[in-house]
């Protein structure tokens, strides 16, 4: 079925149309790359998507559930509960030894310390990073820090993964392994995917891909 839909979104700032009508649809499990220019609009589709922003205009539906006119708590909530995210390196807080930067979003979702922590060992070990659980994010390369984001974002069970340029700060080699562990792990995870790239080495990962271009989607292949 469809996990995950936009229906004509429109997302205007001031004189700037950054989303002239978008529509799209996400399966269930399945990976969408949203590629195209720079300016083009794919940040915006995927922050309206994924409600950090509202669109001005259209529908966003999770699970045929129309979540687009929900309040700033109400989207919030719908982030933390449904959705996760991985965005370019940087994003890990760096006082924080990985292990609790993935049990975080557990603990805001109610899990005890305890239990936020034993799950987030279990994340980091099956996704390769074994030994690496009280290291802070300066004393990971850079890809092994995107991986403890990868855990991160699987350790609540979402929905949906948003990926926005998960492999922008990583050389080519790093970028392919990562996005090996994004798309696997988030299959396994049962979730779909929504990563965001200018890099047509990254959307190769995905089994779809839609363009984008001045806010409309101009393409789509498989
Ligand atoms: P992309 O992700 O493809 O680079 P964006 O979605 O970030 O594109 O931006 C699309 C357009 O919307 C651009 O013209 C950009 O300058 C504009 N834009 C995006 N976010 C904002 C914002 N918060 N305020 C003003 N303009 C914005
Ligand atoms: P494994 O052998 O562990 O299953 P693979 O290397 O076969 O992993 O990759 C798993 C999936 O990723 C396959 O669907 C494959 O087509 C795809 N894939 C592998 N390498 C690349 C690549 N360089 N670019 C895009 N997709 C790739």
């Amino acid at each position: 079925g469809i996990r995950l839909a936009g229906h004509g979104l429109v997302k205007r700032f001031g004189a700037t149309t950054a989303l002239a009508g978008v529509d799209v649809d996400l399966a269930d499990g399945e990976a969408l790359a949203v590629t195209g220019p720079s300016g083009s609009g794919k940040s915006t589709l995927l922050h309206c998507l994924a409600g950090i922003t509202s669109a001005d205009e259209g529908a966003v539906l999770l699970r045929g559930e129309d979540v687009s006119r929900l309040s700033e708590r109400g989207r919030s909530l719908l982030r933390r509960k449904h959705f996760g995210f991985v965005f370019q390196f940087g994003q890990l807080l760096a006082e924080l030894p990985a292990q609790e930067n993935v049990a975080l979003p557990a603990m805001l979702l109610g899990a005890s310390r305890k239990d936020a922590t034993r799950q987030a060992r279990q994340w980091l070990g099956s996704l390769g990073l074994a030994g690496m659980e009280t290291r802070r994010p300066g004393e990971l390369s850079g890809g092994q820090a995107q991986r403890v984001a990868v855990a991160r974002a699987l350790i609540t069970r979402p929905d949906v993964v948003f990926a926005d340029e998960p492999t922008g700060a990583l050389d080519q080699a790093t970028g392919a392994e990562v996005m090996k562990v994004l798309v696997e792990a988030t299959r396994a995870a049962g979730a779909s995917l929504v990563v965001v790239t200018h890099d047509e080495n990254v959307a190769a990962w995905c089994g779809r891909r839609i363009e984008v271009r001045d806010g409309r989607v101009v393409g789509a292949a498989r």
